[in-house]
């Protein structure tokens, strides 16, 4: 596995746990077509999005909806059970 693949599943990771802990459910990322280096995914209950990319020009490693906003489906904590 290249580093760059790696990079990318640890970022998918953070960003995965980042949404869950909104109440989103992020379905499969999708790599860009074009550039290897850049990720998207969507969530499964609100349509809401999120990027990832391993080398941003900004300096920003992930972006979106997704971690900025809550799922809409709002009693998420609740129905979860506690560990
Ligand atoms: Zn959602």
């Amino acid at each position: 596995m290249s580093s760059l693949t790696y990079r990318l599943r640890k970022l998918k990771n953070q960003v995965r746990r980042a949404a869950d802990d909104r109440g989103h459910r992020l379905g499969r990322f999708t790599t860009h077509p074009m550039n290897d280096e850049v990720a998207y995914a969507q969530c499964t209950i609100c349509g809401r999005a999120v990027s990832v990319c391993t080398d941003p020009p900004t300096g920003i490693m992930m972006a979106g909806d997704v971690l900025r906003t809550k799922c809409r489906r709002s009693n998420f904590k609740m129905a979860r059970k506690s560990l």
